[in-house]
């Protein structure tokens, strides 16, 4: 063994050895409670530490806390209220063709989950994010691959959560963490790891989902990875409010250094517009930002020069401003046409990429060509055509896994309708999400009992349902 397989074989074991998949819903709910409140009392803490390594400012880190605590009471309502089980009761029927038994199906826990942590969310898509919070959630004990970008953050909020479950009579190796890219590889590897949760790059997922799934005994990988979220604008909605919109769209994209996997990144704007010029007015006093890496900084800057250096692409506007400058740039929906997979491409960082239509068959023509994405938005106006907007609803829909309406796309609730994933290349597993109470599915399967005694029957399968969760019975659904 290396000695990075050695580390993760120790961690890996200490993980599963911690009882977990044994302890009650009620008992991870105020486990799940006790680390969110340790969280926010050591935000003051924190938040500095994630400040010098990620260059976010301090309100947008406060809030990020409030956020991953915020979700990890959620998940603890979410198992409280006991529905995700599934669980399912049929009684015994010999009249039937075949004949029925007696059948009691529910979710329970995997196993060991790897969770991998993205840069740009240090706290609520890392250590303590929305993988571990559902993670824990199902019952399933988690290691952790830190993110480079801030070591000593992951190391110090791995400690409160640890501490906290500790402190609650809970087992602090439910929670353990690694480090270095060797080991993550070899956690992905590792014969006890039942599944992988991973948010990042999709040439990072990609990497690691090949791996997870050429394994011995392959397990599942859920990636959530790059996006580069369409907008359609109508032309009511420019024709209604050309600044509005311009100073809406100018806000969303340069929000943290553009630096979310909801950036709207690739915006159909019909042509001949003063949209344009409004945008260049709202650009023009937008921040920049230092981006959380050096590699990210210079692959950002690559890419941007890259794509206005193109004959068929004219840039708009450039903010004059320290660090990673905010920049818009167009292109027409024939030269989008031409070359889909290159107007595609994710640039994470603040630009966005106008692509003008001449008329909807333009506008429907370049739709069809869309890859995956998280996100598809609709910007639209009462006067519309409802042909337009519904045409654009369908195709969006078939590419996106939220379609809004009159928003932006940055900022994602946490609630029980939320769907946060889509199809490739935005994520390795587009019937799932990484947030949203249906995130803990992810790390749940199935197993059904036949003609079980009671006495080994889990609480919330017996007769009578004791455990008091709503349960299909018969094929009813009963609360
Ligand atoms: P990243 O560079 O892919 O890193 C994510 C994790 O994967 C890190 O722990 C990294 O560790 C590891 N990793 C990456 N490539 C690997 C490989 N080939 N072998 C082994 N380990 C590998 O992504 P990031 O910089 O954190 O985040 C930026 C990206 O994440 C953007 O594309 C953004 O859109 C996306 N993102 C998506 C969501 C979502 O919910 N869909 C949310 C946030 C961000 P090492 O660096 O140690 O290798």
């Amino acid at each position: 063994m290396t000695t990075a397989e050695e580390t993760v074989d120790l961690a890996v074991r200490a993980a599963a050895a911690s009882g977990l998949a044994a302890s009650t819903r009620a008992d991870r709910a105020r486990w799940l409670r006790a680390a969110a409140d340790a969280l926010q009392a050591a935000s003051a803490e924190l938040v500095p530490i994630a400040q010098a390594e990620t260059h976010l400012s301090e309100a947008r880190l406060s809030g990020e806390v409030v956020r991953t605590a915020t979700q990890l009471r959620f998940f603890a309502d979410v198992i409280e209220e006991g529905s995700y089980l599934e669980a399912t009761v049929d009684a015994p029927d010999a009249s039937l063709l075949p004949p029925r038994p007696d059948l009691r199906r529910m979710l329970r826990p995997l196993g060991v989950v790897a969770v991998f942590a993205a840069s740009n969310f240090p706290f609520a898509f890392s250590v303590a994010g929305n993988d571990t919070a559902s993670a824990l959630a199902a019952g399933c004990p988690v290691v952790l691959k830190a993110h480079p970008g801030h070591p000593e953050l992951s190391r110090r909020v791995a400690d409160v959560v640890r501490g906290a479950i500790r402190d609650a009579g809970g087992p602090a190796d439910a929670l353990v963490l690694v480090e270095g890219m060797d080991e993550g590889l070899a956690l992905v590897r590792h014969p006890l790891v039942t599944a992988v949760g991973f948010t990042g790059s999709t040439r990072g997922g990609r990497a690691l989902y090949d791996i997870a799934v050429s394994r011995p005994a392959p397990i599942p990988f859920y990636g959530e990875l790059g996006s580069i979220n369409p907008v359609v604008v109508t032309p009511a909605a420019v024709a209604e409010d050309p600044a509005g919109l311009a100073a809406g769209l100018a806000g969303s994209f340069t929000r943290d250094g553009g630096q979310y996997c909801t950036k709207p990144g690739l915006v159909f704007v019909p042509a001949g517009t003063t949209f344009e010029t409004e945008l260049a007015t709202a650009v023009a006093a937008a921040p920049g930002q230092q981006l959380l890496t050096a590699g990210m900084t210079g692959a950002f800057a690559a890419g941007s020069d890259e794509l206005a250096a193109r004959a068929d692409v004219e840039v708009i506007a450039v903010a004059d401003a320290e660090g990673s400058a905010p920049i818009v740039v167009a292109t027409t929906a024939s030269a989008f046409l031409a070359e889909p997979e290159v107007f595609q491409q994710e640039h994470f960082g603040p630009l966005t990429l106008l692509v003008r239509y001449d008329d909807p068959g333009d506008l429907s023509r370049a739709l069809a060509e869309l890859e995956g994405s998280l996100t598809g938005t609709v910007r639209t106006a009462a006067s519309d055509d409802d042909a337009l907007v519904a045409e654009a609803t369908v195709a969006l829909g078939r590419v996106a896994g939220r379609v809004l309406f009159n928003g932006w796309p940055t900022g994602v609730a946490i609630a029980w309708g939320q769907h946060h994933g889509g199809p490739w290349p935005s994520s390795t597993a587009s019937v799932h999400t990484s947030v949203g109470a249906t995130a803990i599915r992810r790390f749940l399967a199935p197993i059904a009992y036949q003609d079980a005694p009671q006495a080994v029957l889990p609480a919330e399968l017996r007769d009578g349902n004791p455990a008091g969760i709503p349960r299909r019975e018969d094929g009813v659904l009963v609360a």
